[in-house]
């Protein structure tokens, strides 16, 4: 074997530009092509990777070894505890198979091209050549502003971000050709494996794919209007594919394209892509301002907050037991599915921050350590934009009132009862705050927060460290 593809979160066969341009490469050169996955369960862990995400995560691996394996090209596993131990360990493996080259995607998480760096060095003692593609963003060069500065706020960076967009050529790579005759099927099972949803999220590139398409054929032009109720199946749900790569962000924008294109409308102005123009813009700041990645606030004063920390209210909210439906509910669906809707994980993330006065980054945290689509740039982008302590952040006074919240996404409370079952049989005028008797006989709790004393706390906090 002469090629290997180092597959990390890039879990595809489709449009990946390391598989495709190595396998195009070992054919023109008669050689073999091989795969090589390395999980690393210690280090996961330690980046706090939900059980959910790594559950998905072994699913998909266990697909795509047996995509490639109809492809003749052959998977091999590496595991080791951590990242430390892998420059050491692939270089050997490269050794003991003459592998002569080794493709992989750019990861962008700074302890990730940290890893691939030290990789990359040890390889190059041995004369293995390292061959690295762009994969993860839409628009993969810098997008910076005419002074040559990374942009701080969105508008701006989506304007430009679409002008370079539009210059590209964007058409996803075709999965490689077959290497040689089909392999067996390969029967891989991993110690650490999870379980998690797969009746929501099957494991499979394949069904994502479809489900992209569907979504663009069926809802992506209702997407604007639909997007913030939980109860309505009107966004995409793809996220946990995007964080492991088993979609790429190519493949969303043929579909965008293909849609625009046959609604007669410009793919500029679809709020679809909007949203993956986010995805791209909180990865450009995570690249841009390594700080983000080290616990610190985009903004340095907010340091000077001093969050309440409350432990038994910190418990509450995890469990979703705030006596905010709402919130409950949200919190719920975290819990129980690994995802949480965008305009939930906004009021969720604003009662933490601003009502409960929490530290932004025990939030982030414990959404990391349940989100089936836990990814650190766009989680630490909503948490710091809603703890008003990011670039571009909700301004500080602007503090959600979950019951508002409620009445206006959740009209008939039926997102409520799905999630919050004691509280079903109240009507759609009460569900949002039930009267104390009504808690009472729901075995509901009473609010652990007094919402006007708390809102006004957090301004008065934010206030004075503006007055210095
Ligand atoms: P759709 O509405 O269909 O959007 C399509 C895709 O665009 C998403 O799959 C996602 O990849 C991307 N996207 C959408 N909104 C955003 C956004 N605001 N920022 C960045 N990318 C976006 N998203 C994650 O993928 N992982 C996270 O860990 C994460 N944590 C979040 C934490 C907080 C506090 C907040 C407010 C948002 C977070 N988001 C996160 C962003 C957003 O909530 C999810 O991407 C979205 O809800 C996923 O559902 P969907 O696939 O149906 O999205």
């Amino acid at each position: 074997v002469e090629h290997l593809v180092w597959l990390r979160n890039d879990l595809r066969h489709l449009d990946n530009p390391a598989l495709h341009f190595a396998a195009k490469e070992a054919r023109a050169q008669n050689t073999q092509l091989a795969v090589l996955i390395t999980p690393t369960p210690a280090q996961w862990a330690e980046h706090n990777e939900s059980d959910a995400k790594t559950g998905l995560r072994a699913g998909l691996i266990k697909t795509l070894a047996k995509t490639l394996a109809q492809l003749g090209i052959p998977v091999h596993f590496l595991e080791v505890d951590s990242f430390n131990q892998l420059p050491e360990a692939i270089t050997q493996f490269c050794l003991s198979q003459q592998i002569k080259h080794l493709w992989f995607n750019r990861d962008l998480p700074v302890h990730e091209q940290q890893r691939d760096h030290a990789v990359c060095e040890q390889l190059a003692k041995h004369q293995i050549h390292a061959h690295v593609q762009a994969a993860d963003l839409i628009v993969p060069e810098d997008v910076l502003s005419q002074q040559g500065t990374p942009f701080k706020v969105f508008t701006p960076f989506f304007n430009r971000w679409v002008t370079m967009l539009a210059l590209q050529d964007t058409t996803p790579l075709e999965s490689p050709e077959p290497q040689a005759d089909p392999l067996p099927e390969p029967d891989v099972e991993f110690a650490w494996e999870k379980t998690f949803r797969d009746d929501l999220w099957p494991a499979d590139q394949d069904t994502a794919k479809q489900k992209l398409w569907q979504f663009c054929h069926h809802k992506e032009r209702h997407y604007q209007e639909a997007r913030d109720y939980p109860i309505e199946p009107a966004t995409s749900t793809l996220s946990p594919y995007l964080a492991l790569g088993a979609l790429g962000p190519r493949q969303c924008l043929e579909a965008i394209f293909y849609t625009c294109n046959q609604e007669e409308k410009r793919w500029q102005d679809s709020t679809w892509l909007k949203e993956l123009a986010w995805r791209d813009f909180y990865r450009q700041l995570m690249m841009h301002f390594p700080f983000l990645s080290k616990h610190q606030p985009f903004k340095a004063e907010t340091n000077a907050l001093i969050w309440r920390n409350n432990d038994a209210e910190f418990q509450a909210w995890c469990e979703g037991k705030t006596g905010f439906p709402i919130v409950d509910a949200a919190m719920r669906q975290l819990n129980q599915t690994g995802w949480m809707h965008n305009r939930l994980r906004m009021v969720t993330a604003s009662f933490f921050t601003k009502l409960m006065f929490a530290d932004w980054r025990k939030g982030e945290a414990y959404f990391m350590s349940k989100l089936i689509d836990g990814e650190f740039a766009a989680n630490n982008g909503g948490w710091q934009w809603s703890a008003s302590t990011g670039c571009d952040a909700a301004p500080y006074f602007r503090v959600f009132n979950p019951t508002r919240q409620s009445q206006t996404y959740d009209k008939n409370g039926d997102f409520i009862r799905r999630f919050v079952p004691e509280l079903a049989n109240l009507d759609a005028k009460s569900i949002h705050d039930p009267k104390p008797s009504q808690r009472k006989q729901c075995g509901y709790p009473d609010p652990i927060i007094d919402y006007k004393t708390a809102r006004q706390n957090a301004i008065n906090a934010f206030d004075e460290l503006k007055a210095g």
